[in-house]
């Protein structure tokens, strides 16, 4: 039995620690927020995150701990490394943090992304600072390939940008100019607080959710496809129809990262496919929305696996139990009995206010065949707005 110390408190902490206590695990949990999802379940610190004697009280006799947040402070990850192993490690966080120095670091280990480049560079603009695109490639003391983006693209914050926050089409130059305008520098004050990127017309979005444990061992699941709304995920669908191409090529990528990261834990990517390609879009060091139909969907949950690499276990089969749907519940919630009437629904709520573009919950569906699933996902839909 490990304690295990969880940073963030949200529903995906929540459903790490349902998924750890029938293993024997303690759980505890530190996240700014008073009200929330995980309270419920086990003591919840709630402090800020750069709050060190509130994170000693937290690190106090704790085995290990792991995150369920990737903006969590990569200082307080290093703070807490003192007391307990921090999983995933927090160079993962440091890399997934900021989207130039993700894609870079995808670039650097041969992983195809779209086309990217520092606010406007590759349109010979200067931003408000006069830097330009010689002395911004220099950034972090290493030289950065930045590429020639042409429109459309879409232009994103650096950090903190998450559900389609943060970012914008931009179609002209004159759209870049007043885009860059509203936004140029981002919380710690950066001028290079943007990132451009090459609007990519992809076929599917996809995503490889990945676990590694201390031993070296490693396990898939199958790539996820997923449908996005206003940039925030709507529908999961695991099909079995992914060929065994596809799969191989996410495996790979995610593959180096594991190894070039010496990870453990779950590791999330997202993908544009385009043309049988994958393009490498973000990663995510932790359980991600798009796994949550592992919990009934497949024969160990991304949440024990999770749980199962922090704490030195062997990892569960990935292996799924049938085609899977799974429906994100954002800013309303239908009425639960509307749902549960539907056979096979696996109803998910998590104990949040309702909020425009908030996860409130999820539903999953796991079934013989797609014929069967998709009547499921139409049901839902007499009772719920998908799209
Ligand atoms: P992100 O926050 O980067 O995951 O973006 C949220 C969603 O916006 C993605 O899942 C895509 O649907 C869309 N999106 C983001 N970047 C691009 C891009 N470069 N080209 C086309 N669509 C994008």
């Amino acid at each position: 039995m490990s304690h295990i110390g969880v940073l963030g408190a949200g529903q995906l902490g929540r459903m790490l620690a349902l998924a750890g206590y029938p293993l024997g695990h303690r759980f505890r949990f530190f996240d700014p927020a008073s009200d929330s999802p995980s309270s419920l379940l086990a003591d919840h610190l709630a402090f800020d995150y750069a709050d060190t004697s509130a994170l000693e009280k937290f690190a106090h006799g704790l085995d290990v701990v792991t995150y369920e947040f990737e903006n969590v402070p990569v200082e307080t990850v290093r703070y807490l490394e003192k007391f307990a192993p921090v999983y995933p490690p927090a160079i993962a966080l440091e890399k997934a943090q900021d989207r130039f120095v993700e894609k870079s670091f995808f670039r650097e280990l041969g992983i195809p992304t779209p086309k990217f480049t520092i606010n406007g560079l590759s349109h010979g603009l200067t931003d408000e600072n006069g830097l330009n695109k010689q002395t911004l490639s220099r950034i972090h003391g290493e030289k950065r390939t930045l590429d020639e983006v042409e429109f459309p693209a879409v232009l994103k914050t650096r950090r903190m940008g998450y559900d389609g926050k943060g970012q914008a089409v931009v179609h002209s130059e004159a759209e870049l100019i007043s885009g860059l305008s509203h936004g140029n520098t981002d919380k710690n004050g950066q001028a290079d607080g943007l990132i451009l990127e090459e609007f990519v017309s992809f076929d599917r979005e996809l995503s490889i959710i990945a676990v590694r444990n201390k031993s070296g061992d490693v396990k898939f699941y199958p790539l996820i496809e997923n449908h996005h709304r206003d940039g925030i995920l709507r529908l999961s669908l695991v099909t079995g129809n992914i060929s065994s191409d596809l799969q191989k090529q996410a495996e790979g990528y995610a593959t180096k990262v594991l190894s070039a990261l010496n990870y453990i834990g779950v590791l999330t990517i997202e993908f544009f496919e385009k043309d049988g390609r994958l393009l490498a879009n973000e990663m995510a060091p932790r359980v991600h929305n798009s796994g949550h139909w592992t919990i009934e969907g497949s024969a160990t949950s991304q949440f024990e696996n999770q749980v199962r690499a922090a704490t030195d276990a062997p990892l569960g089969s990935t292996n799924p139990l049938g085609v899977c749907a799974m429906v994100n519940l954002i800013g309303n919630l239908p009425d639960a009995t509307s749902i549960l009437k539907i056979e096979g629904a696996h109803l998910h709520l998590y104990d949040k206010e309702p909020r425009a573009k908030r996860k409130l919950g999820h539903i999953t569906f796991v079934e013989k065949d797609m014929e069967t699933l998709q009547k499921k996902i139409d049901l839902v839909k007499e009772a719920y707005e998908l799209f």
